[in-house]
Formats: C-alpha cells, structure tokens, sequence
C-alpha cells in the first residue's frame, strides 16, 4: 500500500480521535492503597483489576513476568482511567479492528476485535472501557464473546463481558491468575476449544500454563496470538519467552509443545499484541523464527 493511500486509509477507518494529554492529571488520580476507593481497583502497571477495594498487592506484577513500578504499586480505577484516557479503534484488516487506549495505559497492549458473519469475537483486553467505544463496538455489530490468551491481558474483562453480555473464554490451567469472579467467565481444557465460523482457541503454553492463540482459517488463515508468540519488531518473526520485561528465555520442550500446537494450522498472517503484524508468509515467519529459537538454545 502506498504511504499516502495508507494514511488516508488509516483516517478514514479510526473512529476515536487521539486524547489530549493533560501533563499530571492522570499521576495525581493514582494512589498507593485504599483511600476513599470504593471502585474495583486497576493496577496501574499491569492493568488487571480486581475485586476487593482494599486489595494492596498486583500479584500479577509480582510475579517472574511482570514487574513491581520503581514508585511502588500504584493503583487507578475504571471511572478516572476514563477522564484521562481515550480508545482508538482502527481497522487493520478487512474483518478486524484493533482497540488500543492513548496515552498509553499499562503494558500497552492491543485487543482486536474481529468480525465473523455469525458473531464478532474480541481477543484480548484493555482497561479502559467508555462509554464511546461501546457505542463505536455496538454499532461494529457488538461482541458474542470474549476470548483472553493469558492473564497479562485480563485487565477488565469482566467490565467488557457486562457492558456486551458476552462470555469470556480462558485456559483452564490459568484460573488461578483471574482476579474477579463472575459466571460470564468460561474455562475450557485440552489443546483447542472451536468457537464458531471455523474460530477456534489453541494452547501454546509456554508463557503461561494457559496461553492461547485465536486462529481464523478465513482470510487467507489468521492467526491472532498475545505474547505466545509474540511477533518481534521486525514484523517477519516471531518470539517466545518466560518473561519478556525480566528476559527470561522458555525451554526447548516448551518451543516444541508450541509448535506442534501451531503446526496444523494454515495462515497467511499474524496479529500480535502491539500493532506490529506479520501481512504475509505468516506460517513461513513462524516455522522460521521457531527453528532460529531452537538453533539459539541447543
Ligand atoms: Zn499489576
Ligand atoms: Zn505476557
């Protein structure tokens, strides 16, 4: 696509206008531990939210894969998340949108909501929730479900699965990392669960116990992964770790599980979770990142 036409092309499909940034004003509405909270608390580092108003610690950012903020765990909620932070909502492909929050809030990552003739499907999450991407999601024809690769991107799902009356879909072997109870939230088992139009979910392990990829057979084969795979900065490979923010690398069994996972599926491209996308000869930039992996273990 030529710069220019892609440029007009992005205007023309991003709904949202990009939020001013009011220097300070998100910083003074953090706070340590409960004061005056009476919301679901949002961790402002990983995003997830909680149950309990009083909750003191992420356990998501104390654990291996995440990190604890220099300042100190610091804590938001969904109402003022909302006065100083906007959605985008972009269409990066025929059938799929992907909704990102400016600034930029928490890990940063991308959830995308894509489109099928029998229901749209959201693959993964972000905090904030207003009442304008609502509006923009419903009149994208709404969500039938929800589906999460792991807990980095729970954030507030349970918000997501009210505001849509859509079930969420996790790894079994994750439950322990969902911070909110609920009855929208499904656990399925084994290797892969179908969803519908051909969608199923498909354990890789590997990052967490439960990782799961989306995959779409139509549109040339999609696959849609959160950071197992995680699709590198050069938008032509793919990489696999234990933790990405500590560095810690995952086994060669474990790259293997993944593969043989992987291996079945037929796709011309990858979505990962930070606008970088792999627009053709996904399998082929897969197959290759994997061997480049295990040549670099062994
Ligand atoms: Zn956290
Ligand atoms: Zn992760």
């Amino acid at each position: 696509m030529a710069k220019i036409n892609r440029r007009k092309w992005i205007k023309q499909n991003t709904y949202a206008a990009l939020a001013l940034t009011i220097p300070g004003s998100f910083t003074s509405s953090l706070y340590k531990s409960k004061e005056m909270n009476t919301e679901h608390p949002i961790c402002a580092t990983c995003g997830i939210q909680y149950e309990s108003a009083t909750q003191e610690h992420c356990l998501v950012c104390e654990d291996s894969r995440q990190y604890v903020n220099a300042d100190g765990q610091q804590w938001t909620t969904l109402p003022a998340l909302n006065k100083t932070h906007k959605n985008i909502i972009e269409k990066v492909a025929p059938n799929m949108y992907a909704i990102y929050t400016s600034p930029r809030f928490g890990i940063g990552q991308h959830a995308h909501l894509m489109v099928t003739p029998n229901g749209n499907i959201l693959w993964d999450c972000i905090a904030n929730l207003d009442a304008t991407t609502i509006d923009i999601i419903k009149k994208l024809g709404g969500i039938r479900a929800i589906a999460i690769s792991h807990p980095h991107y729970y954030s507030t799902m349970i918000e997501w699965s009210k505001a849509f009356d859509a079930p969420i879909y996790i790894h079994q072997s994750d439950k322990k990392w969902v911070q909110r109870k609920s009855e929208a939230v499904h656990f399925w088992e084994g290797r892969e669960k179908t969803l519908w139009d051909g969608l199923k979910l498909v354990l890789c392990a590997g990052h967490f116990d439960g990782a799961t990829v989306l995959y779409n057979p139509d549109h040339g084969g999609q696959l849609l992964t959160g950071d197992m795979p995680l699709v590198c900065s050069d938008r032509k490979s793919v990489t696999f770790m234990y933790s990405y923010p500590n560095y810690i690398p995952l086994s060669s069994e474990a790259i293997r599980y993944a593969k043989e996972s992987l291996d079945p599926l037929k796709y011309d491209s990858v979505f990962g979770a930070f606008g970088t996308y792999i627009r053709g000869d996904g399998k082929k930039a897969v197959d290759f990142s994997i061997s480049r992996y295990l040549g670099q273990i062994k």
